[in-house]
């Protein structure tokens, strides 16, 4: 078994039940869910001009490999009713895998960690809820240490996951 961070996102439909209905999904399907961030509203990234996000983070402990991993999240996102849409654009539901255990991959299917986690404050906000002592297998460095180079303005606490 191996311990992931998972990063949950929607900022179309009905954004809470899309985020929860992914932890279930993936609880059923990918493995067991051991910690649930509390969710919440941030400001949109990359294409600004979009409805606010909803946000969590989710500790998952999974018997998948990493590709299988990724087909799972990938199949919640079209269960969910994700159609493709424009990059970093609005979406029902977006799944990321952040970490899976200290590995490190990069290719074109699957890089991990996720390139840009240790720049989004809408990830590390709600890491901070589940791993505090998380390090970045790649640089080492502390969330409050990447959360310090962030812009975590407009983050706001919604609810439970
Ligand atoms: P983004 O999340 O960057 O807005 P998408 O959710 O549309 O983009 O994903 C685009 C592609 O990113 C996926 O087809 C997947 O193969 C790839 N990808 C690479 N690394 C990861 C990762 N760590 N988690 C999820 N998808 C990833
Ligand atoms: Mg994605």
């Amino acid at each position: 078994m191996t311990l992931c961070a998972l990063s949950l996102g929607s900022n179309m439909g009905n954004r809470l039940e899309n985020i929860r209905r992914a932890a279930d999904l993936l609880e059923n399907r990918a493995g067991k869910i051991t910690a649930r961030s509390e969710v919440y509203e941030t400001a949109p990234w990359g294409v600004i001009s979009q409805p606010r996000f909803l946000n969590a983070c989710l500790l998952l402990e999974t018997g998948l490999p990493p590709y299988d991993l990724l087909a799972e999240t990938q199949a919640a996102e079209s269960e969910i009713g994700r159609v493709a849409r424009e990059r970093w654009g609005p979406r029902e539901i977006d799944i990321d895998i952040l970490t899976y255990g200290d590995i490190l991959l990069n290719d074109e299917r699957l890089v991990i960690p996720h390139p840009l986690m240790g720049r989004r404050a809408f990830v590390l906000v709600p890491m901070l809820d589940i791993a505090r002592d998380f390090v970045h297998p790649s640089c080492g460095t502390s969330i409050d240490e990447l959360l310090a180079g962030t812009d975590r303005e407009g983050i706001v606490r919604i609810v439970s996951l």
